[in-house]
């Protein structure tokens, strides 16, 4: 699966925020880089995919949410790749899919529904038995596609950025795309990564055991913000949402609830409170997401 990353479009913003504190701000929109396997999972997919090739195998097994753009991800690269999908979905069955799920099942994948316990314990095994899966022919991908081949894929999203910049920004789940970030930094740039689930001290540890798998050492070139999960992933206020609408409405820039948007709300909010100084370029990745928003809206009215 090649990425044309010099294809990506670097979108220069220029609103009143941006010049009242002279921040050169450009959104990288990975959520343009595939019609269906959007934003930072089509990296993280890349050299799985050739691996599990690498490996003969004919079916990739994973996990995620019933919302997870990971799982939709999966379910379109398996498809325009050749290879069969299975999802293993936490949560209860409902009478009507959702639209992640809906879209999942569209392209092939054969979904499974796990209760919460049996998915915390991730018993792989005992999960390919039930399902009378033969492993031989399984390749698995982690949940998110966070493994050391999906990092391996997030070091090139930056590959082709024609800007020289100071700080680059995005949303983390796991940390893994960040990770993947900070091993292509120069040395003059900084990481800023969103954490968008509650948690002291977790994204910036998940990111330094990934980085040690590399054994590279940061030059305190990379920084976790915490003070933006809203009150945890999926969680939503009532300002988040007006900021996304209004972000939307003067860059022509749509954004997700779960990750893009809490990412670009705290990038205002620090903007705002003078974190960067006058004439600094920052690179906000727009991680796509955007598939998520159809099932998000109908199950909670927003929109
Ligand atoms: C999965 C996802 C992330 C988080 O990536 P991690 O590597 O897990 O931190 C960020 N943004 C979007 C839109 C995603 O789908």
């Amino acid at each position: 699966m090649e990425i044309q990353t010099s294809a990506i479009p670097l979108q220069h913003i220029t609103d009143a925020v941006t010049k009242k504190h002279e921040i050169n701000l450009f959104v990288l929109r990975l959520d343009l880089n595939h019609p269906h396997i959007s934003g930072n999972k089509l990296f993280k997919l890349k050299y799985n995919l050739e691996e599990a090739r690498k490996q003969g195998k004919d079916t990739l097994v994973t996990f995620g949410g019933a919302f997870s753009n990971h799982i939709a991800a999966t379910a379109a690269a398996g498809k325009e790749a050749g290879f069969k999908t299975i999802g293993i979905i936490r949560g209860e069955e409902h009478p009507e899919l959702n639209p992640t799920l809906k879209f999942a099942a569209n392209c092939g994948m054969q979904l499974h529904y796990v209760s919460r316990d049996d998915y915390r314990n991730k018993n792989i095994l005992s999960f390919y038995k039930s399902l009378h899966l033969q492993i031989s022919d399984c390749y698995l991908i982690p949940e998110g596609g966070s493994n050391e081949l999906g990092i391996k894929g997030c070091k090139e999203i930056l590959q082709n950025i024609s800007v020289d910049f100071d700080f680059v920004c995005c949303a983390c789940g796991t940390g893994a795309t960040l990770a993947g970030i900070i091993l292509s930094l120069k040395n003059n740039q900084k990481a800023l990564g969103f954490q968008v689930l509650k948690g002291e001290n977790y994204i910036n540890k998940e990111v330094h055991t990934w980085l040690q798998t590399f054994k590279y050492v940061p030059k305190n070139n990379f920084k976790v913000e915490e003070s933006y999960h809203f009150g945890g992933y999926s969680k939503v206020k009532p300002e988040l949402t007006e900021f996304m609408k209004r972000f939307e409405k003067e860059n022509n820039i749509p954004l997700d609830y779960i990750y893009t948007g809490k990412m670009m709300f705290g990038i205002y909010d620090l903007i705002e409170k003078g974190y960067f100084e006058k004439g600094k370029t920052i690179i906000a990745i727009h991680t796509g997401g955007l598939q998520g928003n159809a099932g998000f809206n109908k199950r909670f009215g927003y929109g």
